[in-house]
């Protein structure tokens, strides 16, 4: 058993990863994944489909770590080719793994319900050198490899997102504790709304300075929110707990009048549960948004015990009819106005009949946008239990990050509204 520090690499393979055709988001979820489990993630690696830049990768990474992850190239098309190639850089031969072949004739037999070809039979072949991790989600399984002089771990898995969330889950990450002797890491993590980066480090740098080595802290930054995560790494547990918790309690302190969650969760998800624990009920009216801001908070499970829905009202008619926005506003301020907001906040809340509604005009760009309300202009609406408030905002990101904080910064506001609302009631 091995106590050092554990090092990981992540090679994945891909000729689409480079080109940005498919963003790697396999690498992100497993380093996410080796850090809870005490694992150090050293490296990530891209290469194409191409056999020398491969082994190359293999080469240089089994240098660098203890255990080397690879992610794709298992497909059964020909320009998949780690599997033989594993196969000879680990000196094996080509043989039918039985367990393997089960689970792609019931594949295509039970779910996919056609006829098997030569190239999915293929599928069910591996290096007689490796232990075979069964892939339950589809038919290419995976392969764990020990070097035979080094020790070193190589886990071979397919590039498709979630059979290798499923693999890992299932077998790779309940395995490796037994393995090697890690490290306990215990993380904590808030939400600050509403303070920029370097001022929250400017209020925390002695907190930050005081800090043991053995625990980090880091900086999230996300349009409008900070997140601040503590890490500490040491061999116990519950001595680690107590440590931490200790120092959050001081860190939450020193940021609390711009504190939104002591927890690891999106912003829609701490709205929702304030809106569930006091037993009320929301709905958007989301012009230039486009109903994001309902997306969101319907990607939280469990939302329909508090969100009704959601008027989508673009074009300035669907704000007149459906929300009841009066033509004299929309002529006299424009749709992006302090005026049309509140109607549109109001109209949807009677409509849907809730305790609070939330209302979005802006505009986004890059075009729409005049000397007087150029683009990224942007007000937001909170009807509540007792009045609606409505706040301007002045963007400067593109359309699509323009979105992305709009949503963040109504949802913000929705979630002052609602505390101050509840705290008066
Ligand atoms: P492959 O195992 O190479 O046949 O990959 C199957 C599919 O998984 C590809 O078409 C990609 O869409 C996806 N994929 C491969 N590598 C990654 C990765 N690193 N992150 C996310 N998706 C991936
Ligand atoms: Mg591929």
């Amino acid at each position: 058993m091995k106590t050092d520090k554990i090092f990981a690499s992540i090679i994945t393979i891909g000729d689409e990863l480079l080109i940005g055709q498919t963003i790697d988001t396999n690498s992100a979820w497993m380093g996410q994944q080796l850090n809870n489990i005490g694992i150090w993630v050293k490296r990530r690696v891209a290469v194409g489909d191409l056999k020398k830049d491969i082994l190359e990768a293999l080469d240089a990474e089994g240098k660098q770590s203890d255990l080397i992850f690879i992610t794709g190239g298992l497909g059964p098309t020909a320009d998949d080719i780690t599997k033989p190639l594993l196969c000879e850089y680990f000196g094996g031969k080509m043989i039918i793994n039985e367990e393997a072949l089960e689970n792609v004739k019931t594949i295509f037999e039970k779910h996919l319900k056609r006829p098997l070809l030569p190239s999915n039979l293929k599928q069910a072949e591996v290096p007689d050198v490796c232990t075979v991790i069964l892939n339950k989600r589809g038919t290419a399984p995976g392969m764990w490899f020990t070097q035979k002089d080094s020790g070193k771990i190589y886990i071979s898995l397919p590039g498709v997102p979630n059979e290798m969330k499923g693999m890992m889950t299932d077998y790779i990450l309940p395995k490796l504790p037994s393995l090697f002797t890690l490290p306990a890491v215990v993380h904590r993590t808030l939400m600050t709304f509403g303070i920029g980066e370097s001022f929250l480090a400017e209020r925390i740098k002695d907190f930050e300075t005081a800090l043991p080595n053995h625990i980090k802290l880091a900086y999230l930054p996300n349009y409008g929110m900070v997140k601040l995560r503590l890490t500490a790494t040491g061999l116990n547990k519950s001595e680690l707990t107590l440590e931490i918790d200790s120092l959050f309690n001081t860190l939450k302190d020193l940021v609390k009048d711009y504190l939104v969650t002591n927890e690891d969760k999106p912003l829609q998800e701490v709205v929702g549960q304030i809106l569930e624990a006091n037993n009320k009920t929301m709905c958007t009216a989301e012009s230039c948004t486009g109903g994001f801001v309902a997306h969101l908070i319907t990607s939280s499970p469990g939302a329909s015990a508090y969100f009704m829905g959601s008027v989508v009202s673009y074009d300035n008619t669907v704000k007149q009819k459906v929300l009841n926005v009066s033509e004299q506003t929309l002529s006299t301020f424009g749709a992006v106005s302090e005026e049309t907001v509140i109607q549109m906040a109001n109209g949807a809340k009677s409509l849907l009949n809730t305790d609070f509604s939330l209302s979005i005009s802006g505009i986004m760009g890059p075009d729409g946008g005049s000397e007087e309300k150029p683009v990224g202009t942007v007000w937001i609406a909170v009807a509540g239990l007792t009045e609606t408030i409505a706040q301007k905002f002045n963007l400067r990101h593109n359309r699509t990050t323009n979105i992305e904080v709009t949503a963040n910064l109504a949802l913000n506001m929705l979630r002052m509204a609602i505390l101050k609302d509840i705290s008066l009631a």
